[in-house]
């Protein structure tokens, strides 16, 4: 049954329940995401008290008329906390505004051409990460999120931010260690060539095309989002597809407080 107060938000519970998500509501957002409830007990304890932190600092608001519903923002919060669930909220500070649209946005977009004529056009957007500023998301497209492809679209905006904390969507967030800064670079670009070129030689040879969103070969700051929804949601195909990638990921993201897997 869906809740319709947001309990966050009007603080009717008291101190010590007020870091907590309600049980049955906690419950219910680990059975709809297995890569969420095939955590270990530790990871998953660690994640409700970081949602209910999150839930209380951000604030969500639908476009267009749609109402968010408690199930609705545990559920974003659930998989937005999942990648900084060892790194820390504080990834997270630059904003507060989550907004929520019905389904995916047509964005007013312009582009010079070579000749100087400027050409506007919309482009569908499923969601959107600001720098210094709000996540956009359409739900429609929260809730197609699909295991088995490795597709999830909140993990990719809330990994953008992550690049973005130090203001570039360059695919390269603030690395906490001089190892991971110089692992980094050559690892992610390599494996983005790789994947970029296994993408042209299916599409013009007709050969089996490499396992993640083709979208993923638009840019470097695409290529680490999209590889981060699989690497969270599809762990054990990602391990086996992109080993180099597995590793540098699982050093970042465990962050400095948190223990191996
Ligand atoms: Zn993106």
């Amino acid at each position: 049954m869906v809740r319709k107060a947001r309990w966050w938000q009007r603080g009717w519970f008291g101190p010590a329940e007020a870091d907590s998500i309600p049980q049955d509501l906690w419950d219910r957002t680990l059975t709809s995401h297995p890569f969420l409830s095939e955590r270990s007990a530790a990871q998953r304890d660690k994640l409700r008290w970081m949602c209910a932190q999150f839930l209380r600092h951000k604030q969500f608001s639908g476009a267009h008329g749609l109402q968010i519903h408690d199930e609705m923002a545990v559920s974003i919060a659930a998989q937005a906390c999942l990648p900084v669930l060892g790194l820390g909220l504080h990834w997270y500070d630059d904003f507060r505004g989550i907004v929520v649209h019905p389904r995916a946005m047509r964005a007013p977009r312009q582009i010079e051409d070579e000749a100087g004529v400027v050409h506007h056009y919309h482009e569908e957007l499923s969601g959107e990460a600001m720098p210094g500023g709000p996540v956009t998301l359409s739900w429609e497209d929260v809730l197609n999120e699909s295991g088995e492809e490795g597709y999830n679209l909140v993990i990719h905006e809330f990994v953008h931010k992550l690049d973005l904390r130090d203001g570039v969507a360059d695919g390269c967030p603030p690395l906490p260690s001089r190892d991971l800064a110089r692992r980094w670079p050559p690892t992610m670009q390599a494996a983005y060539e790789r994947f970029a070129e296994a993408l042209a030689l299916a599409d013009r040879f007709g050969g089996p095309r490499p396992w993640l969103d083709p979208y993923a070969a638009t840019a470097p700051a695409e290529f680490f989002a999209v590889a981060c929804e699989a690497y969270f949601v599809k762990r054990q195909r990602f391990a086996i597809e992109w080993p180099d990638l597995t590793e540098l990921f699982d050093d970042f993201f465990r962050g400095a407080d948190e223990p191996s897997r």
